[in-house]
């Protein structure tokens, strides 16, 4: 059985079920149910599970298991739709999680599934983060704990019931783009790719991570069976403007973090991501840009424009939309798919690189 804090259901797999049910001597479709109910059905209570002998529910309920969701505790509403959600969790931890209708600027359409809703979760993998980006609000809370399997998944089932989501006529897409760096918690970001795809039935194909660059952990992420897609945050065009921004990158050099996007197998049509945040002024010049073309030569990738999204106590500015499209033009030029980020929910502080547990809605001028 795998380490399940505080009892919760969620976070258990169909084979740590199915070890269950036959500890409580029940038949082998009992774990099914359970498993359906829990990530499937989205029951919110042991009270739920109807087709569960009532001696089994209460068993359990005594043994001390509940399902374990997290409590939306507040919810902030934008203009353009994006829903910033603040999840607490059982030891009263926060994190947020962003709901954005409509995905997270439109790039990867393709037209396809036009009859399909479509709509983004950006998830937290943790309570605050350990990597000091100076740019990231996240980081001014250090790191408070690792989420568990359950606490990331839970996240995502609290808001697809928030919104009523029918995961079989909804497209929905996942970012593990949230607080938190995923690959510092990686046994359970793995876990919760696993329980999402088999449980909540999102295909990994719809689902991103990105990583600040914990160069080890790109390796074994290549080698998961169920793997999504990689976006890694270059964030700056040479190492020392790198290790300025984002100090972890005198750990994992910006050499080393090219190599292992080098090495990394990528499938049929499939390309990597870079996330470039655009700081006015310190990482968005035309020789920035320059330098960024070089980096990525020969590889399959596409990259992600950022304007720097504003935080109070954050000494950075956001440049001009026409210094962003030269560092586009650039890039494209160069036959380097750029998109430009559309910021979403800024004014509800629920943007890249906003969350930080804001409860209050401060003017940021
Ligand atoms: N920790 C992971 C994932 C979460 S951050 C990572 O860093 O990749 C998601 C993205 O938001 C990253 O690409 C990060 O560089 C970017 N970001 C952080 N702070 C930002 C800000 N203030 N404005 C815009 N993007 C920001
Ligand atoms: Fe952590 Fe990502 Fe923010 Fe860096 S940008 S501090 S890795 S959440």
């Amino acid at each position: 059985m795998a380490e399940n804090n505080n009892s919760e259901l969620l976070g258990l797999s169909f084979q740590d079920l199915t070890e269950m049910m036959e500890a409580h001597a029940q038949p082998g479709y009992r774990a099914r149910q359970l498993f359906q109910g829990l990530y499937r059905e989205r029951k919110p209570s042991l009270d739920d599970f109807t087709t569960l002998p009532l001696a089994l529910r209460q068993q359990l309920s005594m043994a001390g298991w509940s399902v374990g969701l997290p409590v939306i505790q507040k919810r902030f509403t934008s203009t353009d739709g994006t829903v910033r959600y603040l999840m607490q969790f059982r030891d009263g931890q926060t994190v947020e999680t962003v709901w954005m209708p409509e995905g997270d600027g439109g790039e990867e359409g393709d037209g396809s599934e036009s009859s399909y809703e479509r709509a983004t979760i950006c998830v937290s993998s943790q309570v605050g983060c350990a990597v000091d980006c100076h740019f990231c609000m996240t980081a001014l809370l250090g790191l408070l704990r690792n989420l568990t399997a359950g606490e990331i998944v839970g996240q995502i089932l609290a808001v697809l019931s928030d919104q009523r989501v029918d995961i079989d006529q909804q497209r929905i897409n996942l970012v593990f783009m949230g607080q938190g760096e995923p690959f510092l918690n990686f046994d359970n970001f793995v876990r919760s790719v696993d329980l999402l795809v088999e449980g909540v039935g999102i295909p990994e194909s719809r689902m991103t991570v990105s990583t600040s660059g914990i160069v080890p952990r790109i390796a074994d992420f290549a080698k998961l069976k169920l793997r999504p897609k990689l976006a890694i945050s270059l964030n700056a065009s040479n190492d020392a403007s790198r290790r300025e921004l984002m100090p972890i990158t005198k750990k994992w050099t910006l050499e080393k973090l090219m190599a292992a996007a080098r090495e990394f197998p990528l499938r049929p049509r499939e390309r990597l991501t870079f996330e470039y945040v655009l700081l006015g002024g310190v990482n968005d010049s035309d020789e920035n840009a320059r330098e960024v073309v070089q980096l990525l030569k020969g590889l399959r990738a596409k990259v992600n424009l950022i304007a720097w999204n504003p935080g109070p106590e954050i000494p950075y500015s956001t440049p001009d939309p026409a210094r962003v499209e030269a560092f586009q033009q650039i890039l494209m030029r160069a036959g380097i798919p750029a998109f430009i980020r559309k910021p979403r929910g800024r004014d509800i502080f629920a943007a890249c690189g906003q969350l930080k547990r804001t409860t209050e809605l401060v003017s940021i001028g």
